[in-house]
């Protein structure tokens, strides 16, 4: 179901699922905490979605994130579980009646594979090609030179097969700071996750939406403290989970979820202990 935002159409567009660790998703949060709403597996994985955002107005055809594309060995696939039964990017854009080639603009939150890897595959001469040959490529310049030579604690999110072709692509576009590259589409930056991830905030008269990428990955992340073991600066983190949902819930803003499996968006409220939380889904 599309909403209409500052005369952008906006849907949620399914790009597969995977699984990661429970513990490494929820930081210090006890198991016995997590587990209650994100069931583990056999290998104590939880399930996470890989839903991009597209977005349609202003002549622009605008894709936020690509999912994890199809570079995967077999060992890799089931490290991450991989799984492709439910939807892929390529199905994902065809229910919108959309060809990669039709996508004008690639906004990349940051090149984590999971969020970056659609961008990319691998072509018959055993090369590597671009997905959207037709579209500017969006990032951060801070994220491009921190995953070309990454941290080794971050070496295997930032993944040379998706970094070397979003630095190379002849639409790339690199931003120093939160812009607003077209009306109503501006970014709020955060570094505490990785460096320069960047954060899509629609705006227009009917309100807001922001797409919380790795900042909230899911629904159950809303509250401060529940920050992912993955993330750099935890502290950081925290500090600008805050600011945004502080801002969120006095402006009523809709929160998309790119990982929730389940919840795409929702409005939030502080209940009487200063606590954010869900209060209304939304459908996108
Ligand atoms: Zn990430």
């Amino acid at each position: 179901m599309s909403l209409t935002i500052g005369g952008w159409r906006i849907d949620g567009v399914d790009t597969g699922r995977f699984w990661l660790d429970g513990g490494a998703m929820f930081g210090v949060v006890p198991w016995t905490m997590w587990s209650k709403t994100n069931p583990p597996d056999a290998k104590n994985r939880i399930e996470l979605g890989m839903r991009a955002l597209l977005l349609r107005g202003h002549g622009r055809t605008v894709l936020v994130d690509c999912g994890a594309g199809h570079k995967w060995t077999p060992k890799m696939a089931e490290i991450y579980r991989i799984d492709y039964a439910q939807s892929t990017l390529e199905r994902g854009l065809a229910a919108h009646g959309l060809a990669p080639s039709d996508v004008t603009d690639l906004f990349l939150t940051h090149l984590h594979f999971d969020h970056a890897g659609g961008l990319s595959k691998a072509d018959a001469q055993g090369g590597i090609s671009l997905v959207f040959p037709n579209a500017r490529h969006w990032l951060q310049r801070a994220n491009l030179d921190w995953a070309r030579a990454p941290h080794e604690r971050e070496r295997a999110s930032y993944l040379p097969e998706h970094v070397g072709p979003a630095g190379e692509a002849p639409g790339l576009e690199l931003l120093d700071g939160p812009e607003e590259i077209y009306p109503g589409f501006s970014s709020v930056r955060c570094d505490g996750h990785t460096v320069g991830q960047q954060l899509p905030l629609i705006s227009g008269p009917e309100g807001k939406l922001f797409y919380c990428a790795d900042l909230v990955p899911t629904i159950t992340h809303l509250p401060v403290t529940w920050v992912m073991g993955y993330d750099l600066n935890a502290l950081l983190s925290m500090k600008e989970k805050k600011e945004v949902l502080e801002r969120a819930a006095r402006e009523n803003w809709i929160l998309a979820f790119e990982h929730d499996p389940k919840t795409a968006a929702t409005r939030i409220a502080v209940d009487e202990k200063g606590r954010f939380v869900a209060k209304e889904t939304v459908e996108i």
